[in-house]
């Protein structure tokens, strides 16, 4: 395979070992365009066998890998980063393409995926150890870290390449080899994009392994290989369950992110104009296809009219449309199945009686059968049980739901078995912090939306939303082992 990136290079083969090879079956997997619905590229379907193989070649490459010197590996992260950058547009295309993503998410993937190679270029070089003084007369004890040896990837079709990347440059920089497993939504921009930006650089052969497929065929034998040693996980909460206990009994490390049932909370002293424009991106960038989203508007009973009103407004004028339509800011949701989940949890919120304010159809695409456009959705008199309110509705669907006091706003942020991300939006900073600190999650902003991700920042979901840190050091943790070594210098008195 040539290193061509469009959109109309070949996608078909795996990469294993340095090489593009046929699957073993020979079995492929059609890609649709979520704006046009069209199938405008097929990707290999992996085998078991292939999977072995490819964390054969991961192992064996690794092994040279742990021993090379942090500025080599620095300089391949920095190269691979580079890569990024100069393939900027055709990347941007490629997700327009795979996910339906709009120019705003694709402009937003790159830019964080650079923020995650950058700081991952940083690890090499910060990979320190202790000296830690001795109990025992005349020991010196040594403590060293060292690659876990190879780290599996599966990552989500949501935002692909950030949510790969943010595994993938920490492992390799950290010395270990990869097999990455992308979502069959995104086996481009989440995977096999990877392999060609990493061919050019001077990465060793094996490195970094890229296999396509379906989770419910193969999913089950990566996430248990004996030769993977953590299992980097980003995905629905149901399947993470599933995958972090096959991964437990082969004792690899579970670093999973999880989903998530993200609370907006606004005081009745807060600035309005600032909450309706946090409300407005976190509740609809991506079609609300974002893990740390808005999944439901806490609003306090005084404001809440007014805040209904205007984010219905805000709402209708968002412009729909194909994700290759450069206005569009809503474009398409990933998938028929998806689509259908998210509009059935609207009317069911109906039936169960709140008020429909916008949306809750599909929106006609010129030339397009079946749009999967959703009009963004504000829904109003919502309460915590509802569909909308109490599943991760993963769409454009803004569910508000009053509160009277405090107290009873922290109550209805912290029902939910999800703790990944959330935002207050107060006039009094001290009534915001208490808000935040009383929030069960593990990442709240004031006076922001909850879509936030810095590279050099501690991420980490709790509960239902996931188990280990992800970025910079915390993430250097769960892909590095430490090893005690002690020097006996004096000889030691025993005591027979
Ligand atoms: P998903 O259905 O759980 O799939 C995630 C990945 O797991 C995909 O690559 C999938 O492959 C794979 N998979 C499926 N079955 C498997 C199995 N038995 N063994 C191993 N892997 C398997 O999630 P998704 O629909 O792609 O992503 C959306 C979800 O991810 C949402 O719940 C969202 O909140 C969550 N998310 C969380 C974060 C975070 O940081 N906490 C970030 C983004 C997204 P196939 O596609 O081939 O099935």
């Amino acid at each position: 395979m040539s290193n061509d990136f469009s959109v109309d290079a070949e996608w078909d083969k795996l990469y294993i070992g340095g090489e593009w090879t046929e699957s073993e079956s020979g079995e492929t997997i059609p890609n649709e365009d979520p704006s046009t619905r069209e199938v405008f590229t097929e990707v290999a379907a992996a085998t078991e066998a292939d999977v072995d193989a490819a964390y054969e070649a991961a192992a064996a490459a690794q092994e040279e890998w742990a021993d090379a010197p942090p500025a080599r590996r620095q300089a391949v992260v920095e190269q691979f980063d580079e890569a990024v950058q100069n393939h900027r547009d055709e990347i941007i295309e490629l997700l327009a393409h795979e996910v339906g993503g709009s120019a705003i998410m694709g402009e937003t993937s790159i830019q964080i995926a650079g923020d995650h190679a950058s700081e991952a270029a940083t690890l090499p070089r910060r990979m320190k150890g202790e000296h830690v003084t001795s109990n025992i007369p005349g020991k010196e004890n040594l403590v060293q870290r060292e690659p876990k040896g190879v780290v599996t990837v599966i990552s989500p079709w949501n935002f692909p390449l950030n949510l790969s990347m943010r595994a993938v440059a920490p492992a390799i920089a950290a010395g270990n080899a990869v097999v990455l497993k992308p979502s069959t939504e995104s086996p481009i921009t989440g995977g096999l994009l990877f392999a060609k930006l990493f061919e050019e650089t001077d990465i060793p052969d094996g490195l970094v392994n890229v296999v396509t497929g379906r989770g419910s065929e193969i999913g089950d034998h990566i996430a248990s290989h004996p030769e993977s040693d953590v299992v980097s996980f980003t995905g629905s909460t149901e399947v993470g369950q599933h995958v972090a206990g096959l991964a437990g009994e082969n004792l690899a490390v579970p670093a999973m992110e999880l989903g998530g049932n993200n609370a907006f909370v606004v005081t009745d002293d807060a600035d309005l104009d600032r909450a309706l424009d946090g409300a407005t991106f976190g509740s609809f960038v991506h079609q609300g296809q974002v893990c740390i989203s808005i999944n439901r508007h806490i609003v306090h009973e005084d404001v809440y009219d007014e805040y209904v009103e205007r984010l219905t407004e805000r709402a209708e004028s968002l412009p729909l449309g194909s994700a290759h339509d450069d206005d569009t800011i809503v474009g398409p949701i990933v998938n028929e199945s998806q689509r259908d989940e998210m509009l059935d949890y609207v009317e069911r919120t109906v039936e169960q009686g709140a008020t429909l304010e916008t949306g809750g159809e599909t929106a006609d695409l010129d030339g397009v059968d079946d749009s999967l456009v959703v009009k963004p959705t504000v829904l109003s008199g919502v309460t915590n049980d509802m569909a909308a309110a109490c599943n991760e509705h993963f769409g454009p669907i803004a569910p508000v739901i009053p509160f009277s006091d405090v107290d009873e706003a922290v109550e209805l942020a912290n029902a939910t078995e999800y703790g990944l991300s959330g935002a207050v939006h107060s006039g009094d900073l001290e009534v915001a912090k208490d808000i935040a600190d009383r929030m069960e999650t593990g990442n709240v902003h004031i006076n922001d939306q909850p879509i936030n991700d810095e590279a050099h920042v501690p991420f980490s979901g709790i509960g239902a939303s996931g188990v280990g840190t992800y970025n910079s050091d915390a993430f250097l943790h769960e892909i590095t082992e430490t090893k005690w070594i002690s020097i006996q210098h004096d000889a030691r008195e025993y005591p027979f």
